[in-house]
């Protein structure tokens, strides 16, 4: 977001195309001589009033509704002025036309994108999550996201990184406090509880990283990728949860080489289902090629359908399958064609005793993979049900609570760093001589992160909050 300059700004604020009404919106520092100039009135504040758009020659280009917001109280923080015309695409741009005429001595010009809201938050209106959640809400693609882009919008998720933000600086001006007071240093970790105080806040930070993951997620979609041997059904299931015939199923092995990639909403998540080519060894060229993207895909995937044929046991591409995902990467492991079970066997499918998966190769170890097992049936749609809920509870998904905001890759990457810093902080505070100005070094920065998603990072702030909040004098 770069600056750009103070001069007053005009756009078609309603999207193009034949609509019952269209606005233009303006905005600047004093648009007062300008709305008498454009409407050959005054305008009272806050205030409908139905009149004719002239042009220059006073003609009449449409009828409608002008509305004036003077500054400070309106959407950018300046004097804002909205013309509500007729829709049509031909009259708003003779309108627009208008506005630029009659504004021209006012060094009116047109709005770069983004910039009514970039004002607002360079006028203190919005945060920048709040300024994102703008553009998100009105990117929203499902009501679930616009709910929580709303949220965001609303300040929910900035009163909370905020509220972090003020714990930190707490904590931290009771150390700067103590680092001008020498001969009380040693007292300072038990006297204020610094340690049981970093745990609260790191508690709380790990709470936020959590819901604002699934808010990345309701935004960005998370990517689902179907992986496993040729044959087992890869591409009918990403037909049958997409509805469509998306990829081509067919009984030859090795017939889906490249990648199929399908959105669907399951409860308003967008999951970017990949359908990939069979993984086995294979003398093909182009099909290894195949193969290799598949790897590829299963190293990018947030999680990762294991499909397997539910007649045999469970392959040893599994362990090799663990071993390629990233870090805490779940990976569902799907039997299907449970139908020709029960047809060659005449009883129900069981996941068998065998079906939980070895170790990955690599040694990884612990939380990192949710191992679940499922049985489906995609040509019959058994199972089906199911797996879209495994999908949602996996994508962190609490069907009925409360939408959480909406949140972008760089919120994450905020918090991760903040958290990192509480994490150092804690060894410090854990050491029995504690340095107790590399302690408040990394609450400084934990704190300086967390500012860097409301766009408000300032060390100035600090030292007015340290100076105000202490007397000298102790
Ligand atoms: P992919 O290679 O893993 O993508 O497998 P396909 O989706 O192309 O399916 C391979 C073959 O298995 C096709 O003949 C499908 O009709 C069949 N198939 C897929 N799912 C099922 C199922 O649930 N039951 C049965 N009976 N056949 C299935
Ligand atoms: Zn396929």
């Amino acid at each position: 977001m770069s600056i750009l300059d103070a001069k007053p700004i005009v756009a078609i604020a309603t999207a193009p195309g034949r609509a019952g009404i269209g606005i233009i919106r303006l905005s600047g520092l004093a648009l007062g001589p300008l709305i008498h100039a454009l409407l050959g009135q005054d305008l009272k504040p806050r205030h409908a009033h139905f009149l004719p758009f002239r042009d220059g020659d006073g003609g009449t280009i449409d009828e409608g509704i002008a509305i004036h917001f003077p500054g400070p109280h309106s959407y950018t923080g300046e004097d804002v002025l909205e013309l509500q015309g007729h829709g049509g695409p031909a009259v708003l741009r003779r309108l627009l036309q208008r506005c630029l005429e009659a504004g021209r001595v006012h060094g009116l010009r047109l709005a770069a994108p983004g910039e009514f809201t970039q004002r607002a938050f360079l006028n203190g209106r919005l945060d920048l999550a709040q300024a994102e959640a703008v553009a998100d809400l009105i990117d929203a693609s499902s009501e679930a996201a616009a709910r929580s882009a709303v949220a965001s919008l609303s300040g929910v998720f900035s009163a909370k990184v905020n509220d972090l933000a003020d714990r930190i600086t707490h904590l931290r001006i009771l150390v700067e406090a103590t680092l001008d007071f020498p001969e009380e240093e040693i007292d300072f970790l038990e006297k204020y509880q610094a340690a049981a105080t970093l745990a609260g806040l790191r508690e709380e930070l790990a709470d936020i990283l959590a819901k604002t993951r699934q808010g990345v997620a309701l935004r960005d979609g998370l990517k689902v990728v179907l992986a496993g041997e040729p044959n087992v059904g890869k591409s009918s299931l990403l037909n049958a949860l997409a509805g469509e015939d998306i990829a081509i199923v067919t009984p030859i092995a090795g017939t889906t080489r490249d990648k199929v990639t399908q959105e669907i909403h399951l409860d308003g998540v967008p999951l970017h289902i990949i359908d990939t080519a069979g993984l086995r060894d294979t003398d093909d060229i182009v099909e290894s090629l195949g193969i290799e993207r598949s790897w590829n895909e299963i190293a990018n995937a947030d999680i990762v359908l294991h499909l397997q044929d539910a007649r045999l046991p469970i392959q040893a591409i599994s362990a090799r399958i663990l071993a390629h995902c990233r870090p805490g990467v779940p990976v569902l492991q799907v039997f299907n064609k449970i139908d020709l079970v029960e047809k060659e066997s005449g009883t129900a499918w069981q996941p068998a005793p065998d079906t939980v998966p070895v170790q990955p190769e690599n040694g990884q170890t612990g939380t990192h993979h949710a191992l679940t097992t499922i049985g489906i049936s995609a040509k019959r749609g058994d199972g089906l049900d199911a797996l879209r809920q495994q999908l949602l509870q996996l994508a962190g998904w609490t069907p009925g609570e409360a939408s959480p905001w909406l949140a972008r890759a760089r919120h994450v990457e905020a918090l991760n760093l903040a958290s990192a810093h509480l994490e150092i902080a804690a060894l410090h505070a854990a050491q029995n001589d504690t340095v107790l100005d590399l302690f408040a070094e990394e609450l400084r920065l934990a704190h300086d992160a967390l500012g860097e998603i409301t766009g408000k990072v300032s060390s100035d702030d600090l030292l007015g909050m340290i100076f105000s909040s202490f007397c000298i004098g102790k």
